[in-house]
């Protein structure tokens, strides 16, 4: 049999153990601020792995502010912590980094899931919860890929390092954290939803906002007043055209398998404060992509000068021109070398796993992989199972687990190395 033959038959065996490690993790809520007791167990899975270090610590507000690239409408991490472990190759390989991320967006209305979100259920080969794809589940199987290579008595040539990090779904600052504590490999994985596609290339996106002003007047003099919800309109118009820019100047191959990859979207809408009076200000707040080759500074720029060249056809606006700003959230787009190594031997693990050829392009979402590829001389991969994520009744099939498991495993002992 060969050495790949053997990996899969023993992730087959621990099968049963890698689907109740992920319906362990699933049962430990993790939203932003609540994620100690999901930390805690996963440590102690570390170590019942017999990890050669487990570092465990709380991101630190005072270090990470003074970096660029922090975000995060927290100000403070006290009980949230990261949590590191550590199995040390023999010393010739190639190190790699698995990085999960532990926190969760928040459930939503319970009564729209047929499952509980923090249950942890399986039912007909489906596994159910907050975070059964992004991403708490298939930290099973990167612990079982570990477990493997100990079963057989492998010894990993590179470092292996499984990170399970707070705050992506806020920024980042959990990842930032880890690459400030010195965190790096000669390559990471995540393990985000891409439905097993393979992923060099991640878009960023950023919180904007445009307040338009008005002026108030009664509703039944309407043509006293200026309505800044009418006013809004040309904002409309210069968001859209701005969205048609970026998907003509900046699609590139990795991103031609979608109709709109780069996306512009206005999630809220408030104005006035008076049902009868016309209303003198407007807010738009929404998400916009920011493509791989654009920089989150430069997009605001692009964004105002969209929304102005519009605006500007209106007197009243030519003279009282829309603020728009970028705010609390944002994740700079990141992409690491087409030639780099890891891209085809993920493939490969994939093509051997599956028979077909992997799918190559960039995530339509920002990732933690961006600090690494950035700030870590760590080029990121984004490739995981699953394709379910902030939504009611979020799932992973068992089989896609166990496959990525396999695949997982495969890719380890590849980039590592084993003696
Ligand atoms: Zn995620």
């Amino acid at each position: 049999m060969t050495l790949y033959a053997d990996l899969d038959e023993a992730v087959d065996e621990l099968a049963e153990k890698i689907v109740e490690c992920a319906r362990e993790i699933l049962r430990r809520p993790s939203l932003s601020g609540g994620e100690a007791e999901a930390q805690r167990h996963v440590g102690g899975l570390m170590e019942s792995l017999r990890a050669d270090r487990v570092d465990r610590w709380e991101p630190d507000i005072e270090e990470l502010v003074r970096h660029p690239a922090f975000v995060s409408g927290r100000s403070s991490f006290v009980g949230s912590p990261n949590v590191a472990g550590l199995w040390r190759g023999t010393g010739d390989g190639r190190s790699l980094i698995l990085c999960s991320h532990i926190d969760v967006v928040p459930e939503g209305d319970p009564a729209e899931w047929t499952h509980p979100p923090f249950a942890g259920e399986v039912s007909d080969g489906v596994i159910y919860g907050r975070g059964a794809s992004d991403m708490k589940a298939t930290m099973a199987a990167m612990f079982g890929a570990i477990e493997v290579v100990r079963a057989l008595g492998l010894k990993l040539r590179g470092d292996l390092t499984v990170l399970s990090v707070v705050e992506e779904e806020t920024g980042s600052a959990g990842a930032l954290s880890a690459v400030l504590r010195g965190y790096r490999a000669d390559a990471a994985i995540l393990p985000e939803p891409t439905g097993f596609a393979v992923c060099p290339a991640q878009q960023g996106g950023a919180r904007f906002r445009v307040v338009v002003k008005g002026k108030s007047a009664h509703a039944g003099q309407r043509h006293l007043g200026v309505s800044a919800v009418e006013k809004t309109d040309l904002v409309r118009a210069g968001l859209v055209k701005y969205e048609a820019h970026l998907n003509e100047k900046y699609r590139t191959e990795l991103y031609a398998h979608l109709e709109t990859p780069f996306t512009i979207n206005i999630g809220l809408f408030q104005s006035g404060d008076w049902f009868c009076t016309v209303p003198e200000s407007a807010r738009l707040e929404g998400r916009m992509a920011v493509p791989p080759g654009l920089s989150v500074k430069e997009s605001l720029k692009n964004l105002e000068s969209f929304i102005l060249a519009e605006t500007e056809k209106d007197p009243w606006l030519r003279s009282h021109p829309p603020k728009v700003e970028i705010f609390d959230t944002y994740w700079e787009p990141a992409q690491m070398r087409s030639d780099h190594p890891l891209i085809d031997l993920v493939g490969e693990a994939y093509a051997r796993r599956t028979g077909r050829p992997p799918k190559v392009h960039g995530t339509s979402w920002g990732t933690d992989g961006r600090m690494f590829t950035e700030f870590a001389d760590t080029p990121s991969l984004i490739f995981g199972p699953g394709v379910s994520a902030h939504c009611p009744d979020e799932f992973l099939r068992v089989d896609d687990l166990l496959e990525y498991a396999k695949m997982l495993t495969q890719i380890v002992v590849d980039w590592c190395g084993v003696d």
